[in-house]
């Protein structure tokens, strides 16, 4: 168990990645906080896991909302005693070329990604330093932390902006033993690529398996997908961790579509 009874909260964790992080982390014995938008999603989520012998709960957080992420955080806190690990996963995709991108698509995607790890970052890091224990956060960044695609502006902005905002809090949080660092996955099957795969072959004007075989993963090493699975023995290692060693860090988890 290497999650004996840490508390971690994971944000966007009734869906896809941070599900799996929340499945992982309650296999390693952690008290997971599955935060969604929706409250029964989330507790549906907890409620999953707390029935597969895990420790669960499930808190209505939106991250774009500075009340309802203290609010939530508080609730965990008044729980469980304190935050360990915080997981900022919460995230959309809009796809557009850049022309065709409103003012308003463009601040949403920034506030989830952006403004949502830093209400979330800013909540949770009190409670870390107030423990003398610790702790990780873990932001979901992606290939596109590192590299641009077409039609993908502020996603590729913001994600740039988190590995920034991983060295900086890795900076403040060292002397408390606050390790922030960012995974960066490929492609990975979940909802959010399922729904960019018809609208990019309709803006490409090219099939939907061209979109999968020619545009997704055409620059892996082998033209496999990188799993749930994958990216959360990653999110497992950077929770883990025992020092400030592995800090400030970025790690692509992509069937080696980037290399660095
Ligand atoms: P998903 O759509 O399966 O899950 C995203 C979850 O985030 C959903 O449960 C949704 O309700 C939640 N969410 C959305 N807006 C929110 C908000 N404002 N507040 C709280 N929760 C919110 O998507 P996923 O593929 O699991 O993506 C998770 C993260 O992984 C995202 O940050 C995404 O950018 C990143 N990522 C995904 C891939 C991929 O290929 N799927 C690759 C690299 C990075």
């Amino acid at each position: 168990m290497k999650l004996q009874d840490k508390v971690c909260i994971v944000t966007g964790a009734a869906s896809g990645i941070g599900k799996e992080i929340a499945t992982v982390y309650a296999r390693e014995g952690a008290k997971v906080v599955i935060a969604d938008l929706a409250k029964d999603a989330a507790q549906a989520t907890a409620d999953a896991l707390t029935a597969a012998g895990g420790q669960a709960m499930g808190v209505a957080m939106d991250v774009t909302d500075e009340a309802q992420v203290n609010a939530a955080v508080a609730e965990v806190v008044a729980a469980w005693g304190g935050v360990d690990v915080l997981v900022s996963n919460a995230g959309i995709q809009i796809v557009h070329p850049i022309e065709e991108f409103s003012y308003a698509e463009w601040k949403k995607m920034l506030a989830i990604h952006l403004d949502g790890a830093f209400l979330t970052t800013k909540a949770c890091i009190p409670h870390m330093y107030r423990s003398g224990r610790g702790g990780s956060i873990i932001y979901m960044g992606s290939v596109h932390s590192k590299e641009a695609s077409v039609l993908k502006a502020p996603y590729v902005t913001a994600k740039h902006g988190l590995i920034g905002l991983a060295k900086t809090i890795a900076k403040e949080g060292g002397k408390h033993g606050v390790r922030a660092n960012v995974i960066c996955p490929g492609f990975v099957r979940t909802p959010l690529v399922e729904k960019q795969i018809p609208e990019q072959a309709q803006t490409l004007g090219i099939s939907e398996d061209d979109v999968v075989k020619k545009v997704m993963l055409k620059e892996t090493v082998d033209g496999e997908f990188t799993t749930t699975a994958d990216v959360a023995e990653v999110a497992l290692l950077f929770a883990s961790f025992p020092s400030n060693a592995l800090t400030g860090q970025s790690l692509v988890v992509s069937h080696g579509w980037f290399m660095q």
